[in-house]
């Protein structure tokens, strides 16, 4: 009983039928994937799963990680002791001088006895508890509707407090859900796209197409940066940077002006759906959003889409540009997306971009470029980083 223990509380998870088993030990996976410092143990008992971790352990990266898993819901440090009276006062004790309420304010216990042969109901507990907090905080009254502080009680197999709950991402466990290439630019969309669809369970690695010169090595250590900023969100990614110069220089060479951003768009999901098909991915993810710049509007979409037989997922196509940077804000991305090294040369931009395509022309007008030699050449070239789950770089395991 000595080492560290955390509770976790599963979300969407504890629904599921017959594949509940398979998500969850993917969850619990992800979870020691990421704390592959210490011993992990992972117990289960009805919507939870504790957490028992050296001693040692440090909470910060402890934190981190599981704020980061998706699957969980919320999280706690916590601590343990038997089922009995006593055991339960002498260790609410100690749980507030480890964690001590503040000098004013309010509190409430939050007792939940899902051991039903346990002598003392859920309110009886609360009462005994609350002459606890009473003692060791005499200033505090009970709230229970806004409490400033509460101490939570479970008491199932054994019983378990804890004070601080913290809030987890939600979702599904990645690699629930097959794979699928994210296109990360530089911006503060595509890293978003990631954390959305990684939610659901996609397991997502990333492409990020470099025009060197063009675009500066600032550029590419800029998504170097992001992917490692999206990697907890991802249990990990790997990060395919594609040499595009030339790739883009024959478009701009030979394709109508007005329509070189829709070449280079097409040729980037012809090149991401082979590095797909070869990394068994089932979808390409992108960071459009409708209507926020000229390529995405629904015709160029179409095109686009028209130029590969792999699904495209753009998880941001309903949101607005505000509340896909304040989710920036949150994953911690935006203030690296901000920074000035631009994704995409201005040479590489025409003045009056083609904004509603028509699809079939285009498409003529791109298959008339014939860029399968360039992609291939492209992808030949490919340089593949690895982040692993606590977002550091990695040399890549095969
Ligand atoms: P972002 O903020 O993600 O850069 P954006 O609003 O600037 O998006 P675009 O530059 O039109 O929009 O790009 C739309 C999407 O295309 C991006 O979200 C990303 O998924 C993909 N993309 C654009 N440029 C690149 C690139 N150089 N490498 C990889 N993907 C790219
Ligand atoms: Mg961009």
């Amino acid at each position: 009983m000595n080492s560290k223990l955390y509770l976790i509380k599963e979300g969407e998870i504890s629904l599921k039928g017959g594949n509940r088993n398979l998500f969850e030990k993917r969850l619990r996976h992800n979870i020691k994937d990421k704390l592959s410092g210490w011993n992990a143990n992972i117990e289960k008992q009805k919507g939870r799963l504790y957490l028992f971790l050296d001693e040692d352990a440090d909470d910060e990266t402890v934190e981190k990680a599981l704020s980061t898993t998706f699957g969980i819901t919320g999280f706690a440090r916590a601590y343990r002791c038997e089922k009995n009276v006593d055991a339960i006062v002498s260790m609410a004790e100690e749980v507030l001088r480890k964690n001590p309420f503040g000098d004013k304010g309010t509190f409430k216990i939050e007792a939940r006895r899902e051991d039903k042969s346990f002598p003392l109901s859920s309110y009886e507990l609360s009462v005994l508890l609350a002459k606890t907090v009473h003692e060791l905080f005499p200033a505090l009254e009970v709230d229970l509707k806004r409490p400033d502080y509460t101490l939570h009680v479970e008491v199932r197999k054994d019983v378990y407090l804890y004070t601080d709950d913290k809030k987890g991402p939600g979702g599904l466990p990645v690699q629930t859900a097959g794979r699928g290439m994210l296109l990360l630019s530089g911006g503060i969309d595509s890293p978003v796209a990631a954390i959305r669809a990684a939610k659901r369970g996609m397991k997502i690695d990333s492409i990020y197409f470099h025009a060197y010169p063009y675009t500066s090595d600032e550029a590419l250590e800029k998504v170097k940066k992001l992917a490692s900023l999206i990697a907890p969100y991802l249990g990990g990614t790997r990060l395919y940077v594609v040499p595009f110069t030339d790739a883009q220089l024959r478009i701009k060479k030979l394709s109508l002006e007005e329509e070189t951003t829709l070449m280079f768009r097409a040729s980037m999901m012809r090149t991401a759906e082979k590095i797909a098909k070869e990394r068994k991915a089932l979808a390409i993810v992108t960071g459009e959003a409708l209507s926020q710049v000229a390529s995405q509007t629904l015709e160029a979409m179409s095109f686009t889409d028209s130029m590969t037989d792999t699904l495209v997922i753009r998880p941001l196509v309903g949101m607005d540009k505000e509340e896909i940077i304040s989710t920036a804000k949150e994953i911690g991305t935006y203030e690296t997306s901000i920074l000035p090294y631009e994704d995409c040369c201005v040479i590489f931009s025409p003045k009056h971009p083609v904004t509603h395509p028509d699809k079939e022309e285009s498409r003529k007008h791109y298959l008339s470029l014939e860029m399968d030699e360039e992609i291939d050449k492209a992808i030949a070239n490919t340089e593949v980083f690895y982040f692993n789950p606590l977002g550091k770089e990695e040399s890549l395991k095969r």
